[in-house]
């Protein structure tokens, strides 16, 4: 068979799972662990052993696990095999500088090979991988390696130089600095990775590893305030195992995209060890969003299921072209996308412009995976996150400081909560045990998302809770506005925030981006006051319009709400470590 041939048939591949309610009613953790091998010997469970050796060692030794897509498009394929061979020879290498089980490695990279090798080493050596986005400035990267305790960081020269040398005094905590393209050794503590990883033994006995040994550690995005350090244990691969397997549906075979960047949670449960556990291909491209560029990508890597973002698809919703108009999308099967809602208009331009609807997901750095999810070969319903996954019980509950209690009737709007005990379930929140407490009641995790649930089970998103408007008695969810105000024709993008008042409690006020081809004047306002209204009613519809640029998000895409806030009410902005400047 052909390439193409082998192509055009996973295409058409038949969803892994196609009776929802069968899955849940018949799903048991005990029969998940079947998926996955364990240690050899009765050693317990380790992430890396689950993504690659096993494979390494089987018919996908010679399988590309990745392929790395240069800026000029060129492309290097890493097997199954070389990512093993590679990572045992970086968990040498940790195991030469004496690094003690727990201990923290950190990576300051672009999506580069080097930062895939160094994931999979540190997990096989037990130590806790900790991704860095590699376009933070220097107050952020020593913000995270000293309160992440880092003990090894693996960069680059210039960003070494340029992020680490001018704060080194406060950095005593970090014993060696790897960098990737140093030839030679800088000195005792600034070492070259390919000297190191040249003259380290290819072969590594993973060591006994418990499934509740740390294995990750991630910052969350910092949309509500400064960015918390997540812990994550290595039973969390059941859940990437699973989410693999029946919402990104990987078959053999399969060109699968995730594109966030590790730096973020995404990236490397989705980016790295999810698509590895399900034995797929994964595309890599080492440059930043361009329309042209990823379009280009999908058609040339003929790309079978795609993971990306509401940011990214608004973004390409801008063209003035139906992308498949001008390229070959066919191969794709399936296209998900999480982080920020997807408005129902997203998912119903993804039919036309892509050949699929968008299938939101829903999830969170304390979660580790996704848990909340719309599934291929199960009814979808356009602008709700899905149903839980088998295995995961959610539920809407009213949570005050000491307790809750669950709504079991449909459509009420309260807080999303998730019951306790899911396997990629943060332990800890770093440094910070209170919090972590504070995050549980009576057994159930507090997401800190308001949702309903309708009377079919799929839950909505109705906003974050910090982000929730009190107007005349009514709660209003931003993205409830925002998604109306979003199918007004000349709206790009819309955020909502509340402005307090002393009549109405908050008054809702719009920030609007308009279209390229439109002009704003008054007679538009006036349109769209009006279309708001219409649609909305009088007392959700904003009460003021302000048009900008652009709206601040994070560097992972999420509108900062609580800074156009800040910045309305003339209030300290925050931190910003993670703003995206624009
Ligand atoms: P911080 O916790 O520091 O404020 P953050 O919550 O944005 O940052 P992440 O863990 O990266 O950090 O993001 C998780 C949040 O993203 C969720 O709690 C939710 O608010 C939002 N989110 C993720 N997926 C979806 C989705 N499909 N629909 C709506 N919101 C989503
Ligand atoms: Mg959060």
């Amino acid at each position: 068979m052909s390439a193409n041939q082998a192509v055009s048939q996973i295409s058409q591949a038949e969803p892994g799972m196609r009776d929802y309610d069968l899955e849940c009613r018949t799903f048991s953790w005990d029969r998940e662990a079947k998926y996955l091998d364990g240690l050899p010997g009765n050693g317990g469970l380790n992430i890396a052993h689950e993504a690659l050796v096993r494979h390494a060692a089987g018919k996908l030794a010679g399988i590309p696990a990745f392929r790395f897509i240069r800026s000029d498009l060129s492309q290097q394929d890493y097997t199954y095999g070389d990512m093993h061979r590679l990572s045992s020879r970086f968990a040498n290498v940790l195991l030469a500088l004496k690094l003690e089980k727990g201990d923290r490695v950190f990576t300051l990279l672009g999506r580069i090979p080097e930062l895939y090798v160094s994931a999979l080493g540190t997990l096989k050596a037990g130590g806790i991988f900790c991704p860095l986005f590699s376009v933070f400035g220097p107050e952020p990267v020593l913000q995270r390696l000293s309160r992440g305790d880092a003990r090894i960081l693996v960069t680059t020269t210039e960003l070494w130089k340029k992020r680490v040398v001018p704060q080194a005094d406060r950095l005593t905590f970090l014993k060696y600095v790897l960098l990737v393209d140093a030839p030679d050794h800088l000195d005792g503590g600034v070492l070259s990775y390919p000297l190191l990883l040249s003259q380290a033994s290819e072969s590594y006995q993973i060591a006994p590893t418990n499934p509740e040994d740390p294995a990750l550690l991630h910052f969350t995005s910092g949309t509500t305030g400064m960015p918390k350090g997540a812990v994550h244990v290595h039973r969390a691969v059941l859940m990437h195992e699973l989410t693999g397997r029946i919402v990104l549906d990987f078959h053999p075979g399969d060109i699968f995209w995730c594109t966030a960047d590790p730096g973020w949670v995404t990236g490397t449960s989705y980016g790295i060890i999810s698509p590895l556990v399900n034995g797929v291909t994964s595309i890599v491209d080492e440059e930043e969003f361009d329309a042209e560029r990823w379009l280009t990508i999908l058609q040339q890597q003929r790309v079978t299921v795609w993971y990306t973002a509401p940011t990214a698809i608004r973004r390409l919703m801008r063209l003035d072209y139906l992308p498949r108009e001008r390229y070959d999308l066919s191969s794709l099967r399936l296209v998900c996308s999480v982080g920020e809602p997807l408005n129902a208009e997203a998912v119903v331009w993804g039919e036309r412009a892509l050949g699929k609807k968008i299938l939101d997901n829903w999830w969170q750095t304390e979660t580790g995976g996704i848990l909340i999810a719309n599934y291929c070969g199960v009814p979808v319903k356009p602008g709700s996150m899905g149903r839980p996954l088998p295995g995961i019980e959610a539920g809407i509950a009213e949570v005050t400081d000491t307790g809750m209690k669950l709504l079991e009737e449909a459509d009420r709007q309260g807080n999303l909560v998730i019951r306790n005990g899911w396997p990629s379930m943060f332990r800890a929140y770093l440094h910070d045990p209170d919090r972590y407490q504070r995050s549980f009641r009576d057994g159930w995790y507090v997401t800190g998302d308001l949702a309903r649930r309708d009377a079919d089970g799929y839950f909505w998103f109705v906003g974050r809770a910090d982000d929730i408007i009190k107007t005349s008695g009514h709660l209003v969810g931003p993205f409830e506005v925002e998604s109306v105000l979003m199918q007004h024709p000349a709206i790009e993008e819309a955020a909502v925030i509340g402005i307090p008042d002393p009549v109405v409690g908050e008054r809702v006020k719009a920030y609007l981006v308009i279209r390229q081809s439109v002009h704003w004047d008054n007679h538009l306002l006036n349109d769209v006051t009006a279309f708001a209204r219409r649609n909305l009613g009088t007392a959700i519809a904003p009460k003021e319009y302000t048009v900008v640029a652009g709206l601040p998000k994070t560097k992972s895409g999420k509108v900062l709400r609580r800074l156009l806030k800040a910045r309305e009410l003339g209030l300290p902005e925050g931190d910003l470590s993670t703003l995206e400047k624009s």
